[in-house]
């Protein structure tokens, strides 16, 4: 289940502008654009088959805190197996871990790629 994927420059600025300056080192900064930006990082977890559903990781989505790490320790056996075999399938298919987010994967040959500011609606 995707979460987020390619994100137009534009939308970067838009969260910037809209985040008090204090807290800019919690997105991303427009000057540089950002991995999201050039179509290089998907934010993605597991769903069960049965259920349709999500299925429980060792944090939430977009969770700010240690227990989101790639290899925190804490959660139960059955939410680390699943984290993990998503970090391994990942890896099988060229993605790099992000180690403060379980669900943030970028891929390998990201810098190959510039940053774009297609709108969504543009896209054909
Ligand atoms: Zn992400």
């Amino acid at each position: 289940m995707i979460h987020d994927a390619y994100r137009p420059w534009y939308i970067t600025k838009v969260f910037w502008d809209a985040t008090p300056p204090d807290l800019h080192n919690l997105v991303a900064d427009p000057s540089k654009g950002f991995k999201h930006n050039r179509g290089c990082a998907v934010d993605l977890t597991l769903y069960d088959l049965k259920t349709g559903k999500p299925v429980t990781m060792t944090s939430l989505y977009d969770e700010m805190s240690e227990r989101a790490y790639a290899n925190h320790n804490g959660g139960t056996d059955e939410q680390k197996k699943l984290r993990d075999l998503l970090r391994t399938s990942m890896k099988e298919v060229g993605f790099i871990v992000y180690e403060f987010e379980w669900w943030h994967f970028d891929y390998k040959d990201w810098q190959s790629y510039t940053v774009q500011n297609i709108r969504f609606e543009d896209i054909h």
